[in-house]
């Protein structure tokens, strides 16, 4: 049996799930701040149904049964007609009937492209949760960096994941709004959080590659880098700029000045002081604490 394809990058909550690679690369390719598949040399294209399943087959021969979690790659499998994510999800669930959570990363356009029926029957086949980058929820940060949708389609298409019953997972990239947007970029974040009601927001600082896009723009001097306490103070107004609902508020990365978790109905208050107890630090303690922790991991 041949070698099952190998996933480029994925969650760190799927730290210890199986990987299983639906489509390679990424469909969008184009945000300024990432480049991540370029990166790795990996272009967009679709694997045909076959080639997924037998590698769903070839992974069990190799490892059996003994997966908990699965999480389904590249970077947007939901680009995929719904018929062919139910049938891999279907032949992973009967071929790992241990398995107790399936996810995947999404695009928005994709979701927001699929009908409630096609979202509910992907949830049906076995998939329980969907990562998304969100980034930003400003229309002008979406626009600058070219991610390709806009705060009310971050909105609508949120809002069907939920209702279909799949958990909601949105990235938020503090610094992506540089110094010239940034209070748009926590304003507009904010308000698609309070709307969509996900169950986690989950957060990073914005790294810039070398070769990417976005350090084009700032060799141009088009988008100027937010600075480190500046990434703590959008964290503070993001977190205290968010009504009370169940989210899981977590900033689940190591790149992360301060890393704050909670659920926002409980924890919001305590969130909130510790980031502002980190602020009151004297600048030299803070300034120690920026450079100890690693912009990539
Ligand atoms: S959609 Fe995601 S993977 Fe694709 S280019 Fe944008 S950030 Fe990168």
């Amino acid at each position: 049996m041949r070698e099952p394809e190998h996933l480029v990058i994925r969650p760190p909550s799927e730290a210890r799930s199986l990987l299983v690679r639906v489509v390679r690369g990424c469909n969008w390719n184009r945000c300024n701040f990432c480049g991540i598949y370029d990166f790795f040399d990996t272009p967009f294209s679709e694997r045909s149904l076959d080639e997924v399943l037998q590698d769903i087959d070839a992974l069990h021969g190799m490892y059996g049964d003994i997966f908990r979690t699965a999480f389904l790659g590249d970077a947007n499998p939901l680009h995929l007609p719904a018929d062919f994510l139910v049938t891999v999800l279907s032949h992973l669930r009967r071929t790992f009937p241990k398995l107790e959570r399936v996810t995947s990363y999404a695009r928005a356009s994709s979701l927001a492209k699929k009908t409630a029926e096609d979202l509910k029957a992907i949830h049906d086949a076995g998939l329980d949760r969907v990562h998304v980058g969100m980034e930003s929820g400003s229309d002008a940060v979406l626009r600058l960096q070219k991610k390709g949708t806009s705060q009310a389609q971050l909105i609508d298409a949120g809002k069907k994941t939920v209702v279909s019953g799949m958990e909601l997972s949105y990235y938020f990239l503090l610094g992506l709004g540089g110094q010239t947007l940034w209070e748009d970029h926590v304003r507009g974040s904010a308000l698609v959080l309070n709307e969509v009601k996900p169950h986690f927001a989950r957060v990073r600082r914005l790294w810039i590659h070398p070769m990417s896009r976005l350090m084009d723009k700032i060799r141009t001097g088009e988008f100027v880098e937010q600075t480190p306490e500046g990434t703590v103070i959008e964290l503070r107004d993001l977190v205290a700029g968010l009504t009370p609902s169940p989210m899981v508020f977590t900033c689940d990365h190591a790149n992360n000045y301060i890393q704050v978790h909670g659920r926002i109905d409980h924890d919001k208050d305590a969130m909130l002081g510790e980031i502002d107890a980190f602020l009151a630090l004297p600048e030299a303690r803070r300034r120690e604490h920026y450079r100890a922790v690693p912009s990539v991991i």
